[in-house]
């Protein structure tokens, strides 16, 4: 294993040729793949209104308990901040590279929306989506306001909206600490990364359990592992090869080495 920081490296070439050999591929990402894009991972401090407050006791059932409209407001602020930054170049250079081998599974950690719109299809959220809430009671999908959601005023605090089945208060639609993933999504993620031949980490600590559990699964069946994170990482002792940069700068070079031809129609 050895890291490499040029483009075009031998390493480069190496695992664009893997890339291009593999017949099922699977690709996690993590916050660190949106930061390109100005959205803040967990472990970047947060600046402006929200600076005193840790992320970590934000995103937790019982923060929604103790004070409802600091939570809603928190994540009312994350949603208008997605919805105003787009894509970058990371999450572009994915969607194409999904039309160029025979099939990859997209699995993310990330609330955000941005694969989608990069083009992404069919992607696998272990952790909800910032973009559907629902009742924290009954669990009814709330549908949001068309637009931009408005900054909370002066403060940090927007009381949720009422469910409209049984008036019950609207939480994020989100996986917070201490509760379990989407079981659908999860069991196709897992049944993803036991049949694939190759696996990319993309921008995550690898500290999220079970998401975290994934790249080990992967590891126990001798498939290959590619991390690309600008910082040392949980799974850089399982990884077959370790690109330490940035994931809109390393997947577009990868890109680049990968000959265009197009996914047959008749799988
Ligand atoms: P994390 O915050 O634990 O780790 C982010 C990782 O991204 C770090 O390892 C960091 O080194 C790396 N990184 C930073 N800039 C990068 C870049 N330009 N290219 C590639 N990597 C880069 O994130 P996590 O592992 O996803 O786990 C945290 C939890 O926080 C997840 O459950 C996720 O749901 C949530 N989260 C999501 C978003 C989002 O949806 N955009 C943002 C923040 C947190
Ligand atoms: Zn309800």
């Amino acid at each position: 294993m050895s890291t490499h920081t040029q483009s075009e490296s031998p390493e480069l070439v190496s695992v664009a040729q893997k890339i291009c050999r593999s017949q099922r591929t699977v690709v996690l990402t993590g916050a660190g793949i949106s930061a390109e894009s100005g959205i803040p991972t967990f472990r970047d401090s947060l600046t402006g209104l929200w600076e005193q407050f840790d992320p970590l006791e934000l995103a937790t059932p019982e923060a929604y308990c103790r004070n409802p409209s600091l939570v809603w407001g928190w994540y009312e602020w994350r949603r208008m901040k997605v919805l105003q930054s787009p894509p970058n170049p990371g999450h572009l250079a994915l969607a194409t590279l999904a039309a160029q081998v025979p099939q990859l599974i997209l699995i993310t950690q990330n609330v955000d929306d941005l694969h989608e719109r990069a083009g992404s299809p069919a992607v696998l959220h272990l952790h909800g989506s910032l973009h559907h809430p629902r009742c924290f009671e009954c669990h009814h999908p709330h549908t949001l306001a068309p637009g931009m959601p408005e900054e909370p005023e002066g403060g940090r605090t927007v009381p949720p909206p009422r469910c409209s089945q049984c008036c019950g208060p609207v939480r994020p639609g989100v996986v917070w600490f201490g509760e379990s993933l989407p079981s659908l999504a999860w069991q196709q993620a897992m049944a993803a990364v036991h049949h694939c031949d190759l696996l990319i980490s993309i921008g995550t600590s690898g500290l999220v359990y079970p998401a975290a559990s994934l790249p080990e699964i992967a590891h126990k069946n001798n498939t290959p592992i590619i991390v690309i994170n600008p910082a040392p990482t949980e799974q850089d002792n399982i990884a077959t090869h370790i690109f330490r940069g940035r994931a809109g700068e390393i997947l577009p070079q990868l890109l680049k080495l990968i000959p265009h031809h197009h996914r047959s129609r008749s799988m």
